[in-house]
């Protein structure tokens, strides 16, 4: 069966210097990882570095990026590459965040792009997904997020889907405080399945780790983690204190 994804998305938090402290709390906290949890933090770009150092004698918990740009080099201010990311030891990178759609203006299809060469460069994908209040109230979470994975995969190849993870992420859930159920989760997770069935096969849809992430919290978490189809979460705020994501940790073992 698949494992657990715990991963920590720490936005635009943590330089260099707190990344290795933040590090090192969870580090005392947490040995190894637990059979059957894959960890994961993703720093900003500018404390992979010091994040890849500290992860050194971290057994199980993976380094990703929050993002990468979908070409190889040159003049892109401000960018960073797959190879870039390959060369500090990152083996994620999280696509598509709807931060990253609502202030730096990602489409569908730049987020595809990133998807492709991610994949391409050996980077497994988190690919973020999720409605927003107003289409959650209006009846077209199932819709919108339907189209938001058909479009992140499009030229996928068959190999490539076990490579992916797909976080559900519901807007109105992120940095507020009130998660979805665990049923809306399962319910949407369960779609999202179905879709990667659709796209590739049965097969590889099953290995797809689809996470949720959306305000998970200690207090949530093991609600949220019993569902059939919810493989762990893309934790924000709960991921920035040490206690709180080994204390995720420990319940998805
Ligand atoms: P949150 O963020 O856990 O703070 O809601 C999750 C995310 O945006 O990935």
């Amino acid at each position: 069966m698949r494992n657990f994804l715990i991963a920590g998305n720490w936005k635009m938090n943590c330089g260099p210097a707190e990344t290795r402290e933040l590090l090192k709390g969870i580090k005392e906290q947490q040995g190894a990882m637990p059979d059957g949890v894959d960890g994961l933090v993703c720093p900003p770009a500018i404390s992979l570095t010091a994040a890849a150092d500290e992860l050194q004698d971290i057994t199980g918990i993976a380094l990703g990026a929050q993002n990468v740009f979908y070409e190889d080099n040159g003049s892109f201010t401000g960018e960073v590459s797959t190879t870039m990311l390959n060369e500090v030891g990152c083996a994620y990178v999280i696509l598509g965040h709807s931060e990253r759609r609502q202030y730096f203006g990602e489409s569908d299809t730049t987020v595809n792009a990133k998807v492709l060469k991610a994949l391409d460069g050996g980077l497994r994908p988190v690919i973020c997904v999720g409605e927003s209040l107003k289409q959650r109230k209006a009846d077209k979470q199932e819709l919108n997020v339907r189209k938001q994975v058909q479009a992140a995969l499009v030229d996928v190849e068959d190999g490539g889907a076990t490579n992916l993870v797909i976080a559900y992420e519901p807007i109105w859930a992120i940095g507020t405080g009130e998660s979805a159920t665990p049923e809306q989760a399962q319910e949407m997770h369960e779609m999202i399945r179905s879709v990667l069935a659709d796209l590739f096969d049965e097969d590889a849809a099953d290995q797809v780790q689809i996470v949720y992430g959306g305000s998970m919290k200690p207090h949530n978490a093991e609600e949220l983690l019993k569902q059939s189809d919810v493989d762990g979460g893309l934790i924000g705020g709960a991921s920035l204190k040490a206690d709180s994501f080994t204390d995720i940790i420990q319940i998805a073992e």
